[in-house]
């Protein structure tokens, strides 16, 4: 609401691919608003009769905030119920049964639980700073990416898209096949460097660089990057904003991670610097506000995902953008997805919505901030006991679950005889043989083609005990030493 007085985004009519002008609204989606009339008798869409559903109710326990615990969960959680015909509720516009939610929807997301998304995106970011944003659902960030790509990039105009020098792996996989060419822009301790990304920008030599257009697309993971868990502070956010405003560059930001903001990390795998927030309202204002919170011009496509807050499987999240880019994001989703599965939007909504609120969602946003501290802090101990410090070092994450332990491969005794790729091939060997998995570096270099310039390796904290991730320390910092023949 706060909206209508702010100025529309800006068009990207400049920016979309042939393929995403080309697409046209599928009529038979379209002829779903002449349902709304009084006293009309379809014989319209293909719906099935929800009477042919054999799915007649379903129901799950879950945690009552603010007991989150699964351990709690049998004695005080709460069972939520859907019928195939539930007649109250109507709180949120209408009935969201599973005669509706297991039957085909409009690809945008059901009504109650793209309103939810939309609600949680106003709390959360303020809502964006113009007047014509929206959201729209998705079957996760993975394929919202894919999406997005071929809705802003064009093969035969020969677009090319910058990210972090190291980078989400499957964002890689992504682009490759649409015959986009990423390239990386240095970055530090916080993540994408916008005075780097402003000098690749600024210049850019088509020839120096095989051929590709200098890039118009931004895609980064500002919070708990992956692979790097680095996490950009405020004014980095800005920055980056204002060297994509002035190169007028599109910003894709994959924000899987923004929830697991951690309380800051105090040495000695302890948190105990500042408290952590006791409030929603606080927890709300601890968070780094997002590129969407700055996006004066519309220029942020946001993707969120259920993934990492609630559950991979759902796959479920949602975008935010201009109505223009929400728009031809939809008629893309019309012909691929048709959105996400009407069982996984019921089972989030009522979670989210009806048991929960969103006061208790973000109670299980704080829950969840306290787990992946405690986790981080735990690994961070077993790296401090266990880790050669003047061979391998780390920056503490502040988001995300990832952490990311650089290797000084100059002090390795066959440095000048062996590549960077060679070393780190020894070192994963080594480490499997001693029975734990660390993810090479290497694997998630923006450009495959050119020599790393570092030697490192990706851990989570995620999964493992506390036990066993500092068992798993253990034996890297064995297979580190190993390696390099101490
Ligand atoms: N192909 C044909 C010929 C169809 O009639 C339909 C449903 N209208 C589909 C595909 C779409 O099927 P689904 O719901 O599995 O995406
Ligand atoms: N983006 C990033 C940066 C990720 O790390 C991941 C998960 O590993 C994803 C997207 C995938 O998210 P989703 O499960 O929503 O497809």
């Amino acid at each position: 609401p706060q909206s209508y007085d702010k100025p529309k985004a800006r068009r990207w009519d400049h920016l979309l691919s042939q393929e995403s002008l080309s697409r046209e609204p599928c009529v038979l989606k379209q002829a779903a608003k002449y349902l709304k009339k009084p006293g009309l008798i379809s014989l319209g869409g293909g719906l099935p009769s929800a009477s042919n559903f054999p799915i007649d109710s379903l129901s799950m326990r879950v945690p009552t905030p603010p007991h989150f615990a699964e351990a709690e969960v049998a004695s005080t959680g709460q069972d939520v119920r859907i019928g195939k015909y539930d007649v109250r509720d109507g709180r949120n516009g209408g009935v969201y049964d599973l005669a509706i939610a297991l039957n085909y929807g409009q690809s945008v997301g059901a009504a109650q639980l793209l309103r939810w998304v939309t609600e949680h995106t106003e709390l959360v970011h303020g809502p964006p700073p113009y007047a014509d944003w929206r959201c729209a659902l998705t079957v996760g960030s993975t394929g919202a990416l894919e999406q997005a790509l071929r809705m802003l990039c064009d093969r035969a105009r020969g677009d090319a898209v910058l990210t972090e020098e190291y980078t989400f792996s499957t964002a890689l996989e992504t682009a490759a096949p649409l015959g986009v060419r990423v390239f990386g822009v240095p970055t530090d301790g916080e993540g994408l460097r916008a005075d780097g990304l402003d000098e690749v920008l600024a210049t850019w030599d088509e020839k120096e660089r095989g051929g590709a257009r200098r890039p118009r697309v931004l895609y980064t993971v500002p919070s708990g990057q992956n692979p790097t868990g680095a996490t950009q502070g405020a004014q980095r956010r800005r920055d980056i904003y204002e060297v994509c405003s002035r190169h007028d560059v599109f910003i894709l930001e994959d924000e899987p991670y923004y929830f697991l903001q951690m309380q800051p990390y105090g040495g000695g795998g302890a948190s105990n610097v500042v408290p952590p927030p006791e409030t929603p309202e606080a927890f709300l204002r601890s968070l780094i506000p997002s590129l969407l919170s700055m996006d004066t011009d519309g220029r942020v496509l946001r993707m969120d995902s259920f993934s990492k807050v609630v559950v991979p499987g759902s796959r479920l999240g949602w975008i935010t953008a201009s109505e223009q880019v929400v728009e031809r994001y939809i008629r893309h989703a019309e012909v691929a997805s048709q959105g996400p599965s009407g069982i996984s939007q019921v089972l989030l909504y009522k979670l989210v919505d009806e048991a929960w609120g969103h006061e208790g969602y973000l109670r299980w946003l704080m829950h969840l901030r306290l787990e992946y501290t405690r986790r981080r802090d735990a690994i961070l101990a077993a790296c401090e006991r266990y880790l050669p410090r003047d061979l391998v070092s780390w920056v503490p994450p502040a988001a995300g679950m990832f952490l990311w332990l650089q290797v000084d491969h100059t002090q390795h005794p066959q440095a000048s005889a062996k590549s960077i790729l060679e070393i780190e091939d020894d070192i994963f060997a080594s480490c499997i043989d001693k029975g734990v998995l660390a993810i090479r570096g290497s694997w998630f270099r923006a450009e495959q083609d050119v020599a790393p310039s570092g030697l490192f390796f990706r851990t989570t904290f995620a999964a493992a005990s506390e036990d066993d991730m500092a068992r798993a320390i253990e034996r890297f910092g064995a297979a580190v030493r190993e390696s390099f023949g101490r």
